[in-house]
């Protein structure tokens, strides 16, 4: 994770299950600019995607799909909704300063406060 992808969003969403998903797309049609979603599995869906029973998304999209159709369809919106989704980024701790403490594959690190500019880069 590189300053650039979290250190000026305006709002960072903690979770890309299909409340995550939901709060990230209503504060983009709220007008909301940069909206930065993370997740700590490879995919959105949370819950959902390790369920293969199929009573998901009639109500939001009209069709009932099976949990892993679900999430394919939640990350489609969110990429048509401008919302910047961020995967295998685990959120370990926020600070009183607004900065997140993120773990990734690729090392632990601080993103930037939201409204920063110019947060550390991870360290490794
Ligand atoms: C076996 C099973 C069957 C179910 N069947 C149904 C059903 O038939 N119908 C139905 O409506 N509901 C069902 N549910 C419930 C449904 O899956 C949940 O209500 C729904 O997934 C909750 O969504 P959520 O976004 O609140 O949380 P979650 O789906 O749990 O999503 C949370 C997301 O946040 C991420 N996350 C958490 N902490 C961090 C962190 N620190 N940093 C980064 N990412 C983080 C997780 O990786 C996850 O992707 C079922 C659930 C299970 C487990």
């Amino acid at each position: 994770m590189t300053a650039a992808e979290t250190g000026i969003a305006d709002v960072v969403v903690v979770g890309g299950g299909p409340a995550g998903v939901a709060a990230a797309l209503e504060l983009r049609r709220a007008g909301i600019g940069r909206v930065v979603l993370l997740d700590r599995e490879g995919a959105l869906g949370g819950a959902t995607r390790h369920c293969t029973h199929s009573p998901f998304g009639m109500r939001e999209f009209g069709r009932v799909c099976l949990g892993g159709a679900y999430g394919r369809r939640l990350a489609r919106e969110a990429q048509r909704a401008g919302v910047e989704v961020r995967l295998n980024c685990s959120v370990t701790d926020l600070g009183q300063d607004g900065t997140l403490a993120l773990s990734t594959p690729e090392g632990a690190g601080r993103s930037g406060p939201s409204a920063s500019s110019s947060p550390p880069a991870p360290a490794r």
